[in-house]
Parts: C-alpha cells; structure tokens; sequence
C-alpha cells in the first residue's frame, strides 16, 4: 500500500484544508474545504482529480467550498450524520463505527461531539493518521459551541489512546495561541516551554506547525493532559477569554 500524499492549502484567516491523494488508485480527497478555489486549483495543478469531500462538521470554514467543488468534479460529499440538516450537499452521511475509503486505506469515524454536535475525526488506523478538524488542536482543543465539557473530556481520553505516533491533522493554525495559554496552564511543563520557542521559531519564518502527533499533545496540550472533566472544564473557559 503506497503512502497517501498530503498536501496542506492554507485558506481564509487560519484555516488548513487538507487534500489527500491515493497514488494507487488515483482517488484524490479534500478534507473540510473552506473555499472551493485555492482546492481546483492544487488539485489542477498536480493533476489529481477530487472524487470526494470530507467533512468533520457543519462549520463555513470547512464547508464552504463543498458546493463549488462538487460542481466542478462531481465528487461525492461525505459527512457527519448527526450534521446532515446543515450540510446539504450531503450524498453519504457517516458516524461512529462506519469506515470510509480512499483507494485501498480504510479511515474509520469517530465520533467527537463538543465542538459541534455531530463533529466527526476520521481516523487511518493502518496510516497512523488522524484527521481531527476542530476538536484537537496542537496544544489545544475546540470551543464547546454545541457541545459540554464532559464530551470534550471523552474525545480527549480517545485520542490520547491512539498510537502516540499517530499524525493529527488539525484544521488550524492555533498552535502560537494555544501555546502561550499552555504555558499559564503548566508553568511547570518544560515541554510546552521547548515546544513553544520551536512553535515561535517556524511561525517568525511563515512555516506551519501543523500536523502534530499524539505524543507531542501527550506532553504538551493542556486540554488531552486535563485530568478531569472539571480541570477541562476551568482550562477552556480560562482559553475562552485569554489574550497572552
Ligand atoms: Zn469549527
Ligand atoms: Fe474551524
């Protein structure tokens, strides 16, 4: 099974859309297109026809570009079910447990309600690849727009069990923010403080700090290390409203 091709598309404000490429059987799909363009025009430029987006939840940033794209490829949607009233070009609609493909590798759904309410990750077991759009940032986590503290918790505990060299492709580049919030959340932490000076040094030279990895949010992130429901809780309100 040859490696899938991930190319990151920076799109909007912060927004990464993730177009992922199966060599063997040509299948080319876009994860959570914000924007229809800056998609056709990587996928035209290296010749990959889209035949499928998929989306992790309902949000503009990362479905914005799905009708567009659809049009101009006839490619099929894949989305979270328990979102289908608010996507639309919707034509498969997914949820825990189901399996979704891409030539020959295999992601299975999970489902991470908090974020939103029927937020989904799609996960590539045999790839060590996660796709996590906005409820695992890099040293970070999603705001609780439909969803509690205690999901938040749960989705937290799940991926922190997944294999630590797994590869977390987030859907922003929040790492900078996030990182100087964990700092206030673990002065003691030595690996965010390393972390960061690393996350400053790509940032100052345009460079992206995403994907991360399960074992560096397993050092560093102060919403995967919470250690109850209740310190999650007190961290993503404290987040909420932090402006370091
Ligand atoms: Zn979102
Ligand atoms: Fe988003």
């Amino acid at each position: 099974m040859a490696a899938l091709e991930i190319v990151r598309i920076p799109a909007l404000s912060d927004n990464y859309i993730w177009l992922v490429h199966d060599p063997e059987s040509a299948e080319t799909m876009v994860v959570d297109p914000a924007q229809a363009e800056p998609v056709l025009a990587e996928a035209d430029r290296r010749g990959w026809p889209i035949t499928a987006i998929w989306n992790t939840h309902w949000h503009p940033d990362h479905t914005g570009g799905n009708a567009g794209i659809k049009a101009a490829t006839g490619c099929e949607v894949i989305a979270p079910a328990g979102e289908a009233a608010r996507i639309p070009t919707a034509d498969r609609l997914v949820g825990e447990g189901d399996t979704v493909s891409l030539g020959s590798h295999v992601a299975s759904v999970m489902d991470v309600p908090a974020h939103t309410a029927g937020h989904i990750a799609y996960h590539f077991a045999a790839d060590g690849i996660v796709f996590v759009g906005d409820t695992l940032f890099a040293m970070g986590c999603g705001r609780l727009f439909e969803g509690t503290a205690e999901q938040m918790f749960v989705n937290m505990q799940r991926l922190s069990q997944l294999p630590p060299e797994t590869r977390v492709y987030c859907a922003h580049e929040y790492t900078q923010s996030n990182g100087r919030y964990a700092k206030v959340a673990e002065p003691d932490n030595a690996a965010i403080t390393e972390r960061m000076a690393e996350v400053d040094r790509a940032r100052a030279a345009g460079e992206a700090t995403v994907p991360t990895t399960i074992a560096a949010e397993l050092a560093t992130n102060p919403f995967m290390r919470a250690a109850s429901v209740e310190i999650l809780a007190q961290r993503r309100a404290a987040k909420d409203v932090f402006s370091g």
